[in-house]
């Protein structure tokens, strides 16, 4: 008899392209058929044939609290009580404006919107009009979400396929932006020096998490804020997987770069539809209604989504929260390379804040081309058995892995016995 997932992939199947609302859902790269998910509770998740799950995916990074907080949950519950959308101002959206602000003094005014994708597009369409320049560059295996701009070589989903960039997406766009290599500070420089003054902007995640984990090398931030500084680009930092993750204030706070722009998602909306883009006053004072540079949306500041964020903020901001969180993650780390050592297996693994990358090769990668030398057929083999044995890993050797508050001792010795086993399989 089929599971219930399986049942309700046939369904999908029919009426959903692949069964999945986004790419890597689908269970491409690594096969078989994705679960079907009823219900989730602090570390834990539960699919429809109700077996539970040691979770890692975190909804691809929103729920650093762990899944269905009581503390969101109420205050999601109170917000939906009173109104589910205005499409007119609130006073929590000012509150989590102020959050933010304070959280990431980099910001100073702050645009709502509605996923990392919108504000990756508001910031480097703020970029363009503040400077009046057209080019971007951003880097290969770096994912800013899937406007035409961005989709230029992109990583994740569209890396896991073997499809580097997007078709629909006119070369005329593409060829506004240029890709170079993560953590060659070298080829910025080159490309700075001869194109310098037609660049509005450098999009970067400052921790590239779409790629499976990637640190950025000494230096390489550094370089990119030098070479802005002298050419009148505009700095961006995707802080939409690391913000409120690697540490309270971002990886910009984490390795002390003030970028012009940055852009928020995940953490920031708790598990519901949020994003934000914002930055140095002058630059956010060009988006309309004050500016020239149009953005909008008819459900920005959604009553819920603020809500869930303003309650997500309040609990990543108490006292240990990030020591707490970033220590499971180490001894996780720790953990699964022990296990790996004694079973061995060529195997690496790191982590920073609360995120982490699990790499078959003997050393973390630094580059693009040394993530394309992890052993993929290895990874894939470990996915499902950890699956097997109640591990939920994201279903592609490309991603990024995400710990919560909520996981602690318990769900670490239950992640290395499973380990132990199934780095035997
Ligand atoms: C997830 C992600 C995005 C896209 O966010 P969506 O909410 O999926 O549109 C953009 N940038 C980075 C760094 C991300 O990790």
């Amino acid at each position: 008899m089929p599971s219930r997932s399986e049942s309700l992939y046939e369904r999908a199947l029919k009426r959903i392209p692949a069964g999945v609302n986004s790419p890597v859902r689908a269970f491409r790269a690594v096969g078989g058929t994705p679960l079907f998910f009823e219900r989730a509770s602090g570390a834990y998740l539960w699919d429809v044939d109700g077996r539970r799950y040691i979770d890692y995916v975190g909804s691809w990074g929103p729920m650093v609290a762990g899944h269905t907080h009581p503390a969101v949950v109420e205050a999601v519950q109170e917000a939906a009580s009173r109104a589910l959308s205005f499409g007119a101002p609130t006073e929590a959206e000012v509150e989590l404006a102020e959050a933010i602000c304070r959280l990431v003094p980099s910001i100073e005014l702050v645009r709502l919107v509605s996923s990392g994708t919108e504000a990756t597009m508001t910031a480097i369409r703020l970029a363009r009009g503040f400077t009046g320049r057209s080019l971007i560059v951003k880097f290969e295996g770096c994912y800013h979400g899937h406007a035409d701009a961005l989709l230029v070589k992109a990583g994740s989903g569209a890396l896991t396929f073997g499809n580097p960039s997007s078709a629909g997406v006119p070369a005329e766009v593409a060829a506004q932006t240029i890709v170079l290599d993560y953590n060659d500070a070298q080829g910025v420089r080159k490309l700075f020096d001869s194109r310098g003054a037609q660049i509005a902007g450098v999009i970067v995640e400052p921790v590239a998490g779409n790629m499976n984990l990637v640190l950025p090398a000494p230096g390489f931030l550094e370089a990119l804020r030098g070479e802005c500084t002298k050419h009148g680009a505009m700095l961006i930092l995707d802080e939409v997987m690391t913000g409120f993750r690697v540490a309270l204030g971002g990886a910009q706070q984490r390795f002390g770069i003030r970028p012009d722009l940055t852009t928020l998602g995940k953490v920031i909306g708790g598990g519901l539809p949020l994003g934000a883009a914002g930055g140095r006053r002058e630059i956010m004072e060009q988006i309309a209604p004050l500016g020239p540079v149009y953005q909008a949306g008819t459900l920005s500041g959604n009553p819920l989504a603020v809500a869930a964020g303003l309650a997500t903020l309040k609990l990543v901001e108490a006292p240990e929260f990030q020591e707490h969180v970033s220590g499971v993650t180490q001894e996780l780390i720790h953990g699964l390379k022990d296990e790996a050592r004694r079973a061995k297996i060529s195997f690496s693994a790191q982590s920073i804040g609360s995120m982490f990358g699990l790499y078959f090769r003997a050393s973390p990668p630094t580059s693009f081309a040394e993530v394309m030398q992890c052993d993929r057929e290895r990874f894939n083999k470990f996915f499902h058995a950890m699956l097997d044995r109640g591990v939920y890993l994201a279903p592609s050797a490309y991603e990024a892995g995400f710990v919560s508050a909520a996981h602690g001792a318990a769900e670490i010795d239950a992640t290395l016995a499973a380990a132990r086993e199934a780095f035997k399989d």
